[in-house]
């Protein structure tokens, strides 16, 4: 299993060409799933190392802007999600928990 690729998300992505939690892949667009997806296999499948690791890169630099298309609160870590939730008038909470957790 691998780890969902969302900040600080702890929950792990299914499947053996998943990149995002259930939650996650959800939350995003069918469009850029399904791309990022495809080049995961398509990365998978590879056997150039050198195509192979220019794949991940592409994979890598793809996956970071499909974050940017996550809606804020989906961006932010579980963490910040659980203190927001505890303490909503204490935003250095939130960036402490983060810290522990590192
Ligand atoms: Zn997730």
């Amino acid at each position: 299993m691998t780890k969902c690729a969302a900040p600080a998300c702890r929950n792990d992505a299914p499947g053996r060409h998943g990149i995002f939690c259930v939650d996650h892949y959800f939350l995003l667009p069918k469009a850029y799933t399904g791309l990022l997806t495809r080049m995961k296999i398509e990365c998978g499948r590879c056997e150039d190392a050198d195509t192979k690791k220019h794949l991940e890169e592409q994979l890598a630099a793809y996956i970071n802007v499909v974050i940017g298309k996550l809606p804020p609160e989906a961006r932010n870590s579980q963490a910040a999600l659980d203190s927001a939730r505890r303490s909503t008038n204490d935003p250095a909470a939130g960036a402490h928990d983060q810290r522990r957790l590192l």
